[in-house]
């Protein structure tokens, strides 16, 4: 993480914020400016915490904000200690404490052990400009809460961001989402990972989600996800990636031959100009036909297709975890339209226009075919193309992107049904 003081801007203040804010109880909405507020906040955080006092956010610091960001605490078992009184003591509760420790008996803590507790507040925000950082610590975070959850990294992308991806569930059936494709609709990745942690949340409580049983869907299917294909990206957009590094300076200069397209915020394509989603082996030369007329011929924030299918760490990954698996359905989260695109050429999978109008009438969104310009190379067109199963490409929230952090509830709410539904999508038919 960054050394963070005052003047410093960005992604990181805004986690520093998030974490100040879920410490003291104020929920304050993050700002990403640190200015005099935020470093007195900073200041108040250290003095309690017994570390230097000196208003900048450094690794030491940067650690123990930790259980604010994670969601937990590592607690060591003393004397007289039960799931009661520790929960107390951290503002937590007792069946959270429970979940987090599975294999534990309460009443036979044995004394010197380390409890994970989960703190009192949800661990995926909805409020932040969401990239890889803060994707590092709520999968962190979630992982300690949900020890029945797995993880794991489907590759690297190409400045070595891990490419994280998440299961939950048991069941035969196969599912995978993915998100973030595309750098500047990085909202699609709070938005799985909220629905991660509420379905986890509900399987732990015996509760819904969805209006569907967290308990069957578990035992029924082993859902994956992908929360962010693009990491590199997203970071760019946000504003992670420092305007004096030299990623910044050579995404600038490919940028520069696009004057037309507003830098970062304009920025779909990873790190190296190439557009992730438009690099499947699916029509790629038709793709590449139709974007180059279009004028898109060279690396740049959009619609670049690349020298050739899966030439970037990116695609490639999720290409070789799709391949490796055997995903029944597949959604891949866009934003702008809310509007479902269902159809790759005259192709149509068995159950696929059912299960569009379903997941259609449960989100509100319009089950649409894929405009001629953006028929190829994506995601949804290999999986539907090379699985003849059902893919769905969900165009989430309206308006250009990067869609604001204020939307994110509502794009939450108009997806959580679909996303519950879409678990078990494929064996209902
Ligand atoms: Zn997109």
């Amino acid at each position: 993480m960054k050394v963070l003081k005052i003047g410093s801007r960005g992604p990181q203040t805004e986690l520093v914020q998030l974490a100040l804010s879920r410490r003291d109880g104020s929920m304050d909405a993050p700002d990403g400016i640190y200015g005099p507020e935020t470093r007195r906040r900073v200041t108040d955080f250290q003095s309690a915490e017994g570390i230097t006092a000196d208003g900048i956010v450094g690794p030491q610091t940067w650690r123990k904000m930790e259980p604010w960001l994670t969601g937990f605490v590592l607690h060591r078992v003393a004397p007289g200690d039960s799931f009661y009184k520790i929960a107390a003591k951290y503002g937590g509760s007792v069946r959270a404490i429970d979940a987090a420790n599975p294999g534990i008996d309460p009443f036979n803590l044995k004394i010197g052990s380390v409890l994970t507790v989960p703190l009192d507040f949800k661990v995926v925000p909805g409020n932040i400009s969401f990239g890889s950082a803060a994707l590092d610590y709520c999968l962190r975070g979630l992982k300690a809460r949900y020890p029945f959850l797995q993880t794991g990294s489907a590759g690297y992308s190409s400045l070595g961001r891990p490419l994280h991806w998440v299961k939950i569930g048991n069941g035969e059936l196969e599912t995978f989402y993915n998100a973030a494709h595309h750098a500047n609709e990085w909202i699609t990745a709070p938005v799985l990972m909220k629905f991660l942690e509420r379905y986890a949340e509900a399987c732990v409580s015996g509760g819904e989600i969805g209006g569907r049983d967290a308990q069957t869907l578990l035992s029924r299917a082993s859902l994956y996800i992908m929360p962010m294909v693009n990491p590199d990206g997203v970071d760019l957009v946000t504003g992670d990636i420092s305007a004096g590094s030299a990623a910044f300076s050579r995404v600038r200069e490919l940028a520069a031959n696009y004057p037309e397209i507003p830098f970062p915020s304009g920025w779909k394509a990873n790190i190296n100009g190439v557009d992730l989603n438009l690099q499947y082996p699916a029509s790629w030369q038709l793709a590449k036909k139709t974007k180059f007329e279009l004028g898109y011929t060279q690396p740049g924030p959009r619609d670049y297709v690349g020298k050739a299918p899966l030439s970037q760490a990116e695609s490639r990954a999720v290409y070789d975890f799709t391949v490796k698996r055997d995903f029944s359905l597949t959604l891949s989260y866009h934003t702008q339209g809310r509007v479902i695109y269902w159809k790759y050429l005259d192709r149509e999978p068995l159950g696929s226009r059912r299960i569009g109008e379903k997941l259609s009438q449960l989100s509100g969104y319009a089950l649409e075919l894929t405009p001629p310009e953006s028929a190829y190379a994506g995601y949804k067109d290999w999986f539907i193309g090379d699985y003849n199963r059902p893919g769905y490409t969900i165009e989430a929230g309206i308006g250009e992107s990067p869609l604001p952090i204020s939307q994110f509830d509502e794009i939450y709410a108009a997806n959580e049904a679909l996303l519950s539904y879409a678990i078990t999508a494929a064996e209902d038919n």
